[in-house]
């Protein structure tokens, strides 16, 4: 058993992000995560979980870029009702995510979701410890599950299995579940607090512009939270419904990033989206 301190001094090879995909177009995401993370330099191990469904050719290309693919199963909170109210039921499988407390080689690692785009090295995330994460921006006492930091344990893999057969998930998905697992969050230790800047909504850009325009030069990671993926967003037509130009400039740097990808990986992978 290691000791308290050396534990706080854990060889970067026990730490590793880990983002999830389930379909073909969430892999086009993960690409870029773990695309990104090794661009900026990241001394930890990168890990995708893909769902047994997701194509060869999408595994391939992930294996070109992740250290570690890892096939899990599908968990679904098979919750239409909650997921109703958030009118969006494909969010149930997003408790497959909760996999990835099953990770134990690593002793702390960074969740980021598959929608997210880094834009610098963010290794310093893991000084931080479990649960840590940004708030949301639609309420604020809860935490965003796009980009958290949490510590593997075949334990808390089980509680919060086992909260999710008792309590469920007030939005059906992995974030309300989280918020009542993690209950304390809000008050309890404001280092648990990541700064906004580590998960940038894309739609923070346009409720709150002037303080976009304040502070958003120091943005770490964009998260396109909500419906519209870049991915999806093909042409400049459906980039210039977004309205806003700095969101625009997010999804072009996104795109680049995907391209100049598939290009080291030498178009492994059909440039298109292969739809959910
Ligand atoms: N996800 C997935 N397949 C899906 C939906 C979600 O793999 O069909 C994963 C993916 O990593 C995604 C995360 O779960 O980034 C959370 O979903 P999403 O980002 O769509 O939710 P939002 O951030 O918009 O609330
Ligand atoms: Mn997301």
């Amino acid at each position: 058993m290691r000791s308290e301190d050396s534990l706080s001094h854990a060889m970067p090879a026990d730490q590793a992000f880990v983002t999830m995909a389930t379909t073909d177009s969430y892999c086009m995401g993960a690409l870029v995560v773990g695309q990104c993370l090794r661009r900026h330099g990241t001394t930890r191990r990168t890990v995708v979980m893909v769902s047994p469904n997701v194509s060869s050719q999408a595994r391939d290309a992930l294996g070109h870029v992740f250290d570690q693919v890892l096939v899990v199963d599908l968990l679904d909170s098979g919750d239409r009702t909650h997921l109703y109210w958030l009118r969006r039921p494909e969010l149930g499988v997003t408790f497959t995510k909760f996999h990835c407390w099953t990770l134990t080689q690593y002793s702390k690692c960074v969740f980021l979701d598959a929608d997210t785009l880094v834009l610098c090295n963010v290794d310093e995330l893991f000084e931080r410890e479990e649960l840590s994460a940004a708030p949301d921006p639609g309420w604020p006492d809860c935490f965003n599950s796009g980009v958290f930091v949490f510590r593997p344990s075949l334990d808390t893999h089980v509680r919060l299995l086992e909260h999710a057969r008792q309590y469920g998930s007030f939005d059906g998905g992995d974030q309300g579940l989280l918020n009542t697992f993690f209950s304390d969050w809000a008050i309890r230790d404001i280092r648990k607090h990541l700064p906004f800047v580590y998960n940038l909504s894309a739609n923070a850009i346009y409720t709150y512009l002037p303080a976009f325009q304040e502070y958003g030069h120091n943005a770490k990671i964009v998260h396109f939270l909500g419906l519209v993926k870049p991915w999806n967003l093909r042409s400049n037509s459906q980039t210039n419904q977004l309205i806003n130009i700095h969101l625009e400039e997010f999804v072009y740097q996104w795109w680049t990033e995907y391209s100049y990808t598939l290009l080291l990986i030498k178009n492994k992978w059909p440039k298109e989206p292969a739809g959910p």
